[in-house]
């Protein structure tokens, strides 16, 4: 049997340092907002190469306090690839603003540039792009949009820990870029975090307060706050983390080009663009007949994944929210997109047997 994911496969190289981390942080008696925390929020933000980061509970959080730094008038219009993870499409929500559905491109299955200037009305504030699968966003082309009509720009880094285009990584294309380091994520922790990244101070204190009641100072609360706050213990892990991260990146990368280079061509499968440096959170490959396909490949002992199975226009909690926001091309790929397996933990030998499998199909 080859797995889809193990977590247990996927931390075990790095258990020895975890112990040492855990008694650190318990015999210190401070768990929270803490030495740990800085340490990670400091070597995240040299890792993204911007000013500042600041770590958070979880991903979602990650994106709804960006949008709240952001203090826009309720009501107002954020613009939204049609195909990303239900994520991101709450964090408008929960701020009280309107999702505004762009569709991706069908080869890169990133927001297309060229279709957002139409949905763009007098009162649209943002653009959240998703660099979905860890391939980046054609930001260029984006952040012109963007500075044409005045629009903030939030990235949705959870996917994209480390990817690049023309060498400035996820999270510093924007002006906030919002992580998740749920476990399966390439940066991955062993319980919920998430981080943001910004290089405006005004923004980066925005953020602090939000995650810890309003407040910067203890008792004075400032702004509407939150408890969104990382523990200690996540910050601690995540930094050993992180110093693995190039490796398990280098090592997807590896194994996406096995696939790229193996699998035969009835298989739609990612693109590799000039500029990009992707790093695979996932691997997904498109096929008409995507659920005979994964039938078959669970036969022959291999898991897969389907990201996503429904658009999230298809949602039923978002059919007030966008049901009159058709979206033909994420409903595409919905149902025919296909995650092959292609954890840290896979070798080449388990890639090869998968290409071998499907190449049969
Ligand atoms: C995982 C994910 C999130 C949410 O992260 P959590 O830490 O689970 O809250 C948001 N957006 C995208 C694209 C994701 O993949």
């Amino acid at each position: 049997m080859i797995e889809y994911e193990n977590l247990l496969k996927v931390n075990q190289d790095a258990f020895d340092e975890y112990r040492e981390a855990f008694d650190r942080v318990l015999k210190s008696g401070w768990y929270i907002l803490g030495e740990q925390v800085k340490n990670f929020e400091q070597a995240f933000s040299a890792y993204c190469n911007t000013r500042y980061c600041i770590g958070v509970a979880n991903g979602l959080d990650a994106l709804i306090l960006s949008l709240k730094a952001l203090d826009l008038e309720p009501g107002s219009e954020v613009i939204v690839p049609s195909n990303t993870y239900i994520a991101t499409i709450l964090s408008i929500v929960h701020n009280g603003l309107q999702p505004i559905l762009v569709e991706p491109d069908i080869n890169t299955y990133n927001i297309d540039p060229s279709l957002i200037e139409e949905k763009i009305t007098s009162r649209t504030r943002a653009i959240m792009v998703v660099h979905l699968y860890g391939k980046l966003c054609n930001m260029e082309a984006i952040r012109a949009i963007a500075f044409k009509h005045d629009l903030k720009i939030i990235e949705d880094c959870a996917q994209a820990h480390g990817a690049s285009y023309h060498e400035t990584r996820a999270g510093n294309w924007g002006d906030l870029g919002a992580f998740s380091f749920y476990p399966t994520k390439n940066l991955g922790a062993l319980g919920d975090a998430g981080a943001v990244t910004c290089n405006d101070e005004m923004l980066k204190n925005k953020i602090a307060n939000l995650r810890n009641y309003g407040s910067s100072v203890k008792y004075h609360n400032e702004d509407i706050g939150f408890n969104s706050r990382l523990d200690e213990l996540q910050a601690a892990l995540l930094s050993i983390k992180l110093k693995r991260l190039d490796h398990i990146n280098s090592h997807k990368r590896s194994l996406a080009h096995l696939y790229l280079n193996g699998l035969k061509e009835d298989f739609i499968k990612p693109v590799v663009q000039e500029g990009y440096f992707d790093v695979y959170h996932i691997f997904n490959i498109r096929h008409p007949k995507r659920d005979a396909l994964k039938e078959y490949l669970l036969k022959h002992g291999i898991k897969t994944e389907i990201h996503y199975p429904i658009a999230p226009n298809k949602q039923p909690a978002m059919k007030e929210v966008l049901h009159d926001q058709p979206s033909p091309i994420a409903e595409l790929i919905h149902s025919t997109t296909l995650s092959l397996p292609i954890s840290y933990f896979h070798t080449t030998d388990d890639v090869s047997r998968v290409i071998e499998i499907m190449n049969c199909y």
